[in-house]
């Protein structure tokens, strides 16, 4: 019987489990996570968000079936996932440009955005104010807004329905950490375990988030990912109180979403770069520096706004092109990836777990072709960039 190992149980792990266990039943699958908590994992600490709105057709693809998985992760999951429900508030993202040049690349996203069924709309300053009219709009020239098929979720809840449905078709979830991957010649043999042992393994699954590329250098290969620290503040604001606001992301670089009577709010830090894969502290300087003011400037109501608390997590941070390592590694061919997602991995974790699992079970991709992210590009160092990172 086919033995295989996957390598980190968040988000990516349990959708590999889920997709294997589905398409091929006689596949011995097994989930190595060492924290059944996720405290540190990108998967508990992410935003919980999803977009059509990318640069690359592909990532617009993957999430497109994402939105169509979240929508029916009750049909998807049953009977075993045990969430019926996912939460989906459809509110929206809004990018907003102060540039001429950004507003044509808008438009231009957007012709490509909805060519592959989004709903993406460019509105001119006038349109962006009539619909948002809290907004301070001065430096803006347009914005592209999702109407439908984007908006926020419920992060732990696809984690637990996959896990669950994928452990009632017979996943086994083993509680220890990999310490390194045994390299046989041209391919990884076993894994070894933190408690003691050494796992066979006929196929291993790297899901191992910002600790991905610390993993491959266990067996002397190089991954060119890291974890990097993004802080996200919980902003209470009484004066600005409008639970339909979409997702905005502002050419400052900040970014803003409501929440449950408050915001989220975060940017991108000044200096950016790798952090210890143990650095949990929130990042609070970036409030004065940065977050604070571009509210302040961006929308009415701010002025008396508190970070109430806020959290850090890691982005699994491709350093080539910022977008995700998916599939088969050319050298190594028992080995898979589903690594470097930076921020957007928590939304492509339905289309990528079932594109892993069909190279497995299938040999080759089958319903959407992921190859502009595979492993290859990353070896020949020829980046396939995704522009709208947040
Ligand atoms: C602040 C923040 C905001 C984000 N916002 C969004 C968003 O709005 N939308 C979106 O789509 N994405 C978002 N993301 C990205 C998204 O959260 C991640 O891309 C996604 O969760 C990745 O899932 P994963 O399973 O690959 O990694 P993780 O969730 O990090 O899980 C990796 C798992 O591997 C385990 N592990 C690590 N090393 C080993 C080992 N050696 N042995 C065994 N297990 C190991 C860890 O314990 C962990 O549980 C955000 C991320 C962050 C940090």
């Amino acid at each position: 019987m086919t033995e295989v190992l996957i390598v980190g149980g968040a988000v990516m792990g349990a959708s590999v489990a889920f997709w294997l266990t589905r398409m091929d039943p006689g596949l011995r699958v097994t989930v190595i996570e060492p924290d059944p908590s996720y405290a540190t994992s990108s998967t508990a600490l992410s935003a919980a968000a999803i977009r059509s709105q990318f640069t690359t057709p592909v990532n617009v693809a993957i999430s497109r079936f994402g939105v169509e998985f979240i929508r029916d992760f009750a049909a998807w999951t049953a009977p075993a996932g045990g969430v019926p429900d996912l939460g989906f508030r459809e509110n929206g993202y809004l990018f907003l440009t102060a540039t001429e040049a950004g507003a044509r690349q808008l438009d231009t996203l957007a012709a490509m955005q909805r060519s592959l069924g989004a709903a993406t709309q460019v509105l001119d300053r006038a349109g962006l104010a009539a619909r948002w009219p809290w907004m301070a709009l001065d430096d803006v020239v347009a914005g592209s807004f999702g109407p439908r098929d984007e908006g926020f979720f419920d992060n732990m809840g696809l984690l637990a329905g996959l896990r669950n449905a994928s452990r009632a078709a017979g996943a086994v979830w083993l509680r220890d950490r990999v310490t390194a991957l045994e390299r046989e010649g041209g391919r990884v043999a076993a894994v070894l375990l933190e408690q003691g042992g050494r796992r066979a393994a006929d196929v291993v699954v790297n899901c191992a988030g910002p600790r991905a590329g610390a993993l491959m250098r266990t067996m002397g290969l190089d991954l060119p990912v890291e974890p990097r620290k993004r802080t996200i503040f919980v902003v209470d604001a009484p004066g600005a109180r409008h639970p339909d606001a979409p997702l905005v992301v502002d050419p400052s670089g900040l970014w803003f979403r409501p929440e449950h009577g408050q915001w989220l709010a975060a940017a991108v830090p000044a200096c950016d770069g790798p952090c210890a894969p143990d650095d949990f502290d929130p990042d609070h300087a970036l409030w004065e520096d940065h977050v604070w003011p571009a509210l302040y400037n961006r929308a009415e109501g701010f002025g008396a706004a508190r970070a109430v608390r806020g959290w850090a997590g890691h982005y699994a941070f491709n350093t080539l092109d910022q977008n995700a390592i998916l599939g088969r590694h050319p050298l190594v061919p028992n080995l898979y990836h589903a690594n470097g997602f930076s921020g957007h991995g928590l939304q492509q974790a339905p289309a990528v777990g079932r594109g892993i699992a069909e190279q497995i079970v299938h040999g080759d991709w089958v319903t959407l072709d992921l190859s502009p992210l595979g492993v290859q590009r990353v070896l020949d160092g020829r980046p396939f960039a995704e522009a709208a990172i947040v």
